[in-house]
This record gives C-alpha cells, structure tokens and sequence, in this order.
C-alpha cells in the first residue's frame, strides 16, 4: 500500500493579479489521480490471510476531491471572465490512469499529461510530488511558453492516502505560496481572493506573487461532460512523458522518504453502534447512559502495550520484544529461547554448529542471510536517530492550540523511552509567555523563534522559521498537529529540509527493526484508504522522523508547574519577501460556549434551516436538562455554522473544538472525519438521522433513524414521561 502515489491534473487558471503582478490571462494545471472506488470497500475486498486490502477487487475512479478541484479551476476561469486561458490536467500513474485524464477533457481541461514509468511506482508522497513539481516545469516551458501566470489547483487530499501532503510538498519544491483549505473563490480588484479554512474559523487570502499552489477543500458545484465533449475527449491525444522526460531527483521506492512496514485492518470500534427502534427506548439508554458514567472517557487515546525500553537497558541482552512486527518478534524469541538452550550467552561464542541448529529449530521461518542479520542486531545499542524529541507548536491569540499539549504528552512518553528530552518549536511574536505553560505540560526545552513577521500565521515565513530551527538542532523526531495550519506547514517543512513525514497519525511508538539495523525508531500508524485500513510506517533516508498526529487521540498530562526548563532564542532572518500571503479577512468563533459540560448536543445541516435548530435544539436542550439536573450546552457541525444556524464558537471538531462529554447527541450530522475527530473522547454518542446509511452510525453508541422534525418532540416526551 503507498501513502502518496499521487495523481495529478494541472490545469491554467486565468484573469489574476496581486499588488505586485497584474495578471491579465492566468492558466491553470489542474492535479488529479486516479483512486480505488472505496465506497466499495466490503469484506471480500481484503485478503482473510494477511488482512490487507486487494486493490485488484476495487474498481478505479478519479478522486472526488480533485473532480472539485477541476471544477473549481473552471470556476476560476469563468468569474475571471477570461476565456483564453487554459486548463491543462495532470497525472502520475499507470497507462490506465488515461481514464481520468479522459474524464478532465470531457468536463472542461483544454490539454493533459500522464506521467508513466514504471520507475515511478511504489511512491511516498516526496517520491510523487516531486516528480509532479519537475512535470509541472515542464508543462510551463513547453505548453504556457514559461509565462509565470499559472495556478497549480489540486483536491486537498485524496481518498486513498488521506495525506494532503503532495500539494504543499509541489509548493515547496517549486518555491510557490500554497493555499490549502480552500473552499471559494471571487475575482475582485483584478485578483482572486481565496476563502479557506483555518483552525476555529476562515480566512480570505490571496497570494502575494504567482504562480501559486491551491488545494480544494469544498466545491458544490460539479461539471457535468457533454456529448460533444466527451467525443472530442476520446479522440484527443495524451501527451505521456516518462521519467527520463523530466529528470525528477526522489522517484519510486528508492527516491521515498517512508515505508509502509504493515497493513492490518482498524480494531472493532468500542462503540456499540445499536440500532434504537423508537424514542421511548432513546429516552431510557440515555438516561441509563447518563446515570452510569464512569468519567471514563478515551476511547480515542493510542495506548500502547509495554513502553520500550532500549536496548542497553534491558536486563537480558537478547531481549528484542519490542520489534516493529509481530513475525520479527517470533523470530527472535525463537532465536533466544535456543541459544539459551545452546548456553550461549555471547554473540561471539556462535560457531558453525549452532547455527546450523538454530536453522533447524526455526523450520524455514527464516534462512541463514536472516540469521546473520538478527545476530548482527544484537551487536546494537545505540539509536539509529539521535537528538531531542520536537513538538512544533501552533497558537493563536496567545493562546496554545489544545493538540500542541496533547503532543508535548506524547512526546515526553516517547523522550522517556529513549532517555531523550521534550523541545517544543514556537515561532511568533511576543510568545514568550507561551513558554510557562509548555514546560509545565512535559517540555524541557523551548525554541523561541520571534520575529514580527510572524505574527500572523503564513505558510512559507513560518515554515522558514521552522525548517532554520530544525536543522539547526536536528532533533530525532518532529511532531505537528493534524489540524490545518499544521497538515501545511509539516509537508513544507520536511519537504524542505529533506525528511520523511507520515501525516494523521493515531499512534505513535519507539520500536526496533533490529534485523535491519534500527533501534528505537518511531513506528506511525495512521489510518488509510477511508479508514478501512490501518498501516504502520517508518521514516527512511531522513536525518529526523517527522509525523502530524490526529488531535484528540494522544493524552496531554496534568500540568505541573513546578516543573523546569530552559527557554532558548532562535534567530532567523526574515524579510518581506518571506510572506507568501495577503490576508483580507479573519472570521474567528467568538463568544462564550462551555463545552465542559456533562452533556452537549450538536445540530448540523439536517436540522435545515436556523429556525428549526433554535426551535427543536431549545426544546431538547431544556427537556434534557430537567429531567438529568446538568447544564446542557449547544454545537454544531462545519457545515450548520456555515449555514448560519448558529455562530462559528459552537461549532465542533477539528477545526472547532474537541469536547469530551458523558452523552453528546448528534441531529442531523452525517459522521464525516474532521467532525467525529472532536468528539472520540465523548464516553456515549447518540445519534439521530434519517439516512439508515448515514456513516455516523458506524461511529456512534446508540442511534434512531428518522427525521429530527419527527424524533426530537417524541423524544422530549418520552424524557418528560421516562
Ligand atoms: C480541513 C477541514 C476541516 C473541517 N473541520 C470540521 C470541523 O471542525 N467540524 C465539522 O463538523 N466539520 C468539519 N469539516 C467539514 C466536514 O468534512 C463535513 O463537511 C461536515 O462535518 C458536515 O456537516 P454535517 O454532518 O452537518 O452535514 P452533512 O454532511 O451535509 O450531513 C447532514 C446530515 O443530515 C442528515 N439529514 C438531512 N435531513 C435530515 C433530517 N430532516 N433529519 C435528520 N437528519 C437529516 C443527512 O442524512 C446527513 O447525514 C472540515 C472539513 C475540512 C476539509
């Protein structure tokens, strides 16, 4: 299974400017790729043997994201109202991925490019952007005639790797602004002006220069193919360019920075995920479920079995139980447990004989080069990566983002293990007083990187910032949060200082590969292909290991305030020029909300319109109240805050807020990743939708299905009654 493998579209946008380049005609290369159909994704699909997913069982399809993301390139040439520029999509894959070209030349794209080679295969996501970034040269000296003028518009992330890495990796190797999240756009004052999401809000930004780099979060409004076109789509060439056509530096396997060690399937959920038939039976478990909490709530934590211990401090010297793999781990103990049969205490008493022995003893499981190699990974001690442990902090408004600590927790864990230290990596301005607070959440060390210029968050000024310190003072490991400030800057960054990255990691451990020669290296497990698979990785020809962690599933400590460290100033050279980004307008959730209480209940875009969510969220927020003694709090979904039902401070998730209640109650929400993320830690999750298929019911305690018009009156008179 890859983890990039990116396919990409490029497509010419027209009709940009910026203060400091007017624009009369922009093109546009539009990135798309070619996906396994995962909505097909059942039993059969994986293989009952190994447990991994047969990619032949699934049929092929365009990713849903860059069909937007296509779409959107369109959009952008129509309310520029520039008709002559050109779209021109590209892609990365195998002969087949012509289809999805096809697909691009009957919507809308003017030219396309596949990019096949057979010595492109078995990519990460430095391994496919790169080879994209030098495609995408190309496509500018030889089709747009190297006029500078071009948008890069890709999806945000596709369905397979769920990285959304690839974009901001192709910025960063092209030296271009990127703007991810992007959700709209309008054409204004000769320029575009981008909306897009950010942590607790959304942004309106245009790039200072072009070309740049957008990746499309959300667009509503999907291209349908003509007859015509879709004639003219069949007949029209591909251009196809191998890998001796660009001279691409990191391609396939050997140029990628991680490898996918093992795939295995998601453990069950510990939700129940019961079906309720009617709202009497709902008012029961709820308040059953209220009743009996235990305030035990993480059942979204990474707890992992037995912290590693290194090698030089285990108590017996062939100890290696803590292997990256199930299957090392036999190896060795039956390895072990012969030489201790063997009496062999020493590596060096091994001769011949006892080989031969061993041999016999592990029955084929492994031949004698294995076993040279697990002998000669005794003879280590000492961990392949060395340095601090890093978090890279995000804040705002003097305030530090809730998955930073929960990082720190994670990374004194993880420093613990390798008798390393906790670093926390801050840049802003006047962040000083963030300090105290990181060190009393587990760090030891704080790199202060301050600077005026980085005031407000912009992609590349802080990713300078970031990629000086780091490798300035290469620590080992480098976290960032999942959310999306950091899901962009962490690509840029380990892009650009030439390291691996896995990226919405749910657990992270130390573990060896002794045979191949690690120790104490960090395993990241993250979920893929829709959540239908799970895959470990390790990072590889990288000076540090670098991952985003998915907010809310790693545990920040109690603070500790008589705990001390060393706060350390770093300076970097920063000039106008760093700032990628115009910033127009901030819309941040404001006002009071407190999601500290025991129960809270969430309306989405099912609850219709803003009357129905005041009128029906009212009525069950004062029946639940009453009847279990608690405060009950209102949220909401991304999508019912954008639909103006209430204001952004309600809304819940990852770009909201993660909450951890006894009950929280869903209305009309669907159970889309980035909401179920800021509730994993809630103990009972109830669910009304009238969608029987709705994947929110897969992810929840207890759920009906119906309408919430016909559900919540019933039950705030089942709750008056029960
Ligand atoms: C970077 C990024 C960050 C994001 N951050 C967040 C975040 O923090 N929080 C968040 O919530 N989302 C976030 N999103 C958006 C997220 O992907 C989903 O689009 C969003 O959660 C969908 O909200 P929803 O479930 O209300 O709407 P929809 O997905 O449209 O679902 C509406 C549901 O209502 C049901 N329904 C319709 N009518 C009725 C009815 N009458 N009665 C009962 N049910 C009904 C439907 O069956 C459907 O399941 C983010 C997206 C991105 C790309």
């Amino acid at each position: 299974m890859q983890q990039g493998g990116y396919f990409v579209v490029c497509v010419e946008i027209s009709g940009l400017n910026t203060d400091y380049e007017i624009a009369n005609m922009s093109d546009y290369i539009v990135l798309v790729k070619q996906v396994p159909d995962v909505t097909q994704i059942t039993d059969n699909a994986f293989d009952p043997e190994t447990g991994t997913l047969v990619r032949a069982r699934l049929s092929n399809v365009i990713n849903e994201l860059d069909t937007q993301a296509l779409a959107f390139a369109n959009y952008m040439k129509k309310i520029s109202k520039d008709q002559k520029g050109k779209i021109v999509a590209l892609t990365m894959g195998p002969p087949m991925a012509e289809e999805v070209l096809r697909h691009t030349l009957s919507r809308c794209a003017d030219m396309v490019v596949l990019l096949t080679d057979r010595a492109l295969g078995g990519a990460d996501t430095v391994a496919t952007a790169n080879p994209i970034a030098f495609a995408i040269r190309k496509i500018v000296k030889e089709i747009l005639k190297c006029d500078n003028d071009y948008y890069v518009v890709a999806g945000m992330q596709s369905v397979d790797g769920d990285t959304a890495q690839v974009p901001p990796q192709i910025a960063e190797e092209l030296a271009l602004p990127c703007i991810a999240y992007v959700t709209g756009a309008e054409f204004s004052n000769s320029r575009f002006e981008f909306t897009r999401i950010i942590s607790g809000g959304s942004q309106v930004v245009t790039p200072r220069k072009l070309p740049a780099v957008i990746t499309v979060a959300k667009h509503e409004y999907p291209l349908f193919a003509t007859f015509a076109r879709a004639r003219w789509a069949n007949k029209t060439d591909v251009i196809q360019w191998g890998s001796a056509d660009i001279n691409a530096t990191h391609i396939g396997v050997k140029g990628s920075k991680t490898a996918v060690i093992r795939v295995f399937p998601p453990g069950k959920s510990s939700r129940k995920c019961q079906k309720i038939s009617d709202a009497d039976s709902l008012a029961k478990v709820l308040i059953d479920s209220f009743n009996s909490s235990n305030g035990e709530t993480d059942k979204g934590s990474d707890a992992q079995e037995g912290r590693y211990v290194l090698p030089c401090k285990r108590k017996d010297r062939f100890d290696r139980s803590f292997e990256g793999t199930k299957k090392e781990q036999e190896d060795y103990e039956i390895l072990t447990n012969k030489l201790k049969e063997l009496g062999i205490t020493e590596v060096s008493q091994i001769d011949e004989a006892d080989r031969e022995k061993i041999l016999v003893t592990a029955g084929g499981r492994f031949h004698k080069k294995a076993l040279e190699d697990m002998l000669n990974g005794f003879k280590l001690n000492e961990t392949t990566f060395k340095g601090e442990v890093w978090v890279v902090a995000e804040h705002s408004g003097g305030a530090v983002h809730p998955a930073t600590f929960e990082l720190v927790g994670k990374a004194r864990d993880l420093a613990d293990s390798l008798k390393s230290k906790v670093g926390v990596a801050v840049a802003g301005y006047e962040i000083e007083p963030l300090a105290k607070e990181l060190i009393a959440a587990g760090a030891d060390n704080i790199y202060l990187i301050e600077d005026k210029l980085l005031r407000v968050f912009d992609p590349a000024a802080h990713r300078k910032a970031i990629a000086d310190a780091i490798s300035t003072y290469w620590p080992q490991i480098v976290l960032y949060a999942a959310t999306p400030q950091g899901r962009m800057l962490a690509p840029m960054v380990s892009y650009g200082v030439g390291c691996g990255l896995t990226a919405d990691c749910t657990g992270l451990d130390i573990r060896d590969n002794s045979r191949n020669g690690l120790v104490g290296i960090l395993l990241q497990t993250r979920p893929a292909l829709g959540g239908n698979v799970m895959a470990t990785i390790r990072t590889k020809n990288s000076k540090s290991q670098m991952a985003t962690a998915r907010p809310g599933v790693m545990k920040r400590l109690p603070p500790d305030n008589s705990r001390k460290g060393r706060v350390i100033k770093h300076k970097v050279q920063l000039s106008n020029d760093d700032i990628s980004l115009e910033i127009l307008k901030t819309e941040l959730g404001t006002g009071e909300v407190n999601f500290g209480a025991e129960v809270i209940v969430s309306g989405g875009k099912g609850m219709q319109s803003r009357d129905n969510y005041e009128r029906l969220m009212g009525m069950l927020c004062d029946g639940l109240g009453k009847k279990l003694g608690t405060q009950v709090e209102r949220g909401a979904s991304r999508a019912a805050v954008e639909q103006g039902f209430i204001e952004r401070v309600h809304q819940v998730g990852q770009t909201g807020t993660s909450i951890g209640p006894k009950i929280y109650i869903a209305l009309g929400i669907s159970g889309a990743i980035q909401h179920m993320i800021g509730v994993a830690t809630t103990e009972t999750i109830i669910a009304i939708n009238s969608d029987p298929n709705a994947p929110i019911f897969k992810q929840c305690d207890y759920y009906i299905v119906g309408t919430v018009e016909d559900t919540i009156p019933q039950l705030v008179q089942a709750l008056e009654t029960e």
